[in-house]
């Protein structure tokens, strides 16, 4: 099932290991997949809806938006059915970290700068030690306090980096340590220079991103190079692809990214030709079924969609099943060896998904 053309995965950076609900973050454990989700978090029917379907796509951990007590309330009930880990998103007021904690969410995330004071830091502080939830302290290039953008000329990554590391130290002067850090920029180039300083500076594990992505085409690039960067240098813990709107299309992205680089694997991975002009068959149809059908497998299995019989079987050798289209009819091949013929293209889906499903069901047994 290895991708055998993968080199090896890229060597992660040391980190110290956090533990996040039943998770653990750091050191040598997987890097894992986040995301938040865009409910109003007051509506904990509509909130948890979202967590579950972000589970099932993959997400590991969500984060909620907590804007106000009555959506730190709310947490309790989501906490009570979610799947996966939950972190509360605080901005300015303390008590707001505090009822999060208490309505059970398994980390928080803020700022401790902006929370009004060492007193109300050490409160809160206070309350993460005793429920055994991290914090995350997660700095944007928005968010750089003045006298930084005025030391540095604007937020530059080491203004960032200058800002995360005083509000790690808010923390470590309580004697706290299970930190860890983001430092999102909307620019691709600053965030890889920010996470790179870090990297070298402290030992807390990384949550990567770039900020305010974009829509799922542009965001999906500028996520894939930035963090595609970040990873192949093994920085990076956690990672959140960023995209305007819906969240769960963030999953797709995340572990096409994480597959790409050894990383980790899960579900299918669909390769199909370009097409060209010994196509004889609708390749990008016939693609996007195999893609759609597949969609809640998540068993790794390569699947190659190729438009023609005479070279796809070759260029597709490495996958564990494939299809080659040619005039009306289509082989399906395994490691690059025919199985058999379909005839009719009306029957080529039906045929090759009851091909992968055997495949599926052989791995079921010989794998567990
Ligand atoms: Fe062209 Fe065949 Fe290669 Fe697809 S597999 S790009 S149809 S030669």
């Amino acid at each position: 099932m290895n991708h055998p053309s993968c080199l090896a995965p890229p060597v992660r950076r040391k980190t110290r290991v956090i533990r996040l609900g039943d998770m653990l973050i750091g050191g040598g454990n997987p890097v894992r997949v986040q995301s938040m989700t865009n409910t109003d978090t007051r509506d904990a029917a509509a909130s948890l809806a979202q967590v579950r379907a972000l589970a099932e796509a993959g997400c590991e951990i969500v984060r909620l938006a907590v804007p106000d007590e009555q959506a730190a309330r709310a947490l309790k009930a989501i906490r009570a059915e979610s799947p996966v880990p939950l972190v509360a998103d605080i901005h300015f007021d303390h008590r707001l970290a505090l009822s999060a904690l208490e309505a059970g969410v398994d980390g928080l995330r803020i700022n401790p700068g902006n929370i009004g004071g060492a007193d109300k830091v050490a409160a809160v502080v206070r309350a993460a030690r005793e429920r055994g939830a991290p914090i995350r302290i997660g700095v944007n290039s928005g968010s750089v306090e003045r006298r930084l953008l005025e030391k540095y000329g604007g937020p530059t990554p080491e203004a960032m980096v200058e800002s995360a590391l005083g509000h790690v130290a808010l923390l470590e002067d309580e004697g706290f340590d299970q930190i860890k850090i983001s430092l999102k920029s909307s620019s691709v180039p600053a965030t890889v220079a920010a996470y790179r300083l870090m990297a070298d500076r402290v030992d807390y594990p990384l949550h990567i991103g770039v900020t305010e992505a974009g829509t799922p085409l542009r965001g999906a690039t500028k996520s894939g190079v930035g963090l595609g960067i970040l990873l192949a240098e093994g920085i990076g813990d956690t990672l959140r692809v960023s995209l305007t709107g819906d969240p769960l299309p963030e999953m797709d992205v995340a572990w096409e990214l994480l597959r790409c680089l050894g990383i980790r694997r899960r579900g299918p991975e669909i390769v199909s030709c370009p097409t060209c002009g010994r196509t004889e068959i609708d390749l990008a149809g016939l693609a996007q079924a195999v893609e759609a059908k597949l969609r809640f497998v998540t068993r790794p299995v390569t699947v190659a969609v190729m438009g023609c019989v005479v070279n796809g079987p070759g260029e597709a050798r490495e996958a564990d099943i494939g299809v080659a289209g040619g005039r009306d009819c289509a082989v399906i091949f395994r490691k690059g060896e025919v199985l058999r013929k379909v005839r009719g293209e009306a029957n080529v889906l039906g045929e090759f998904l009851l091909e992968i499903d055997k495949l599926l069901r052989e791995f079921d047994t010989t794998c567990d």
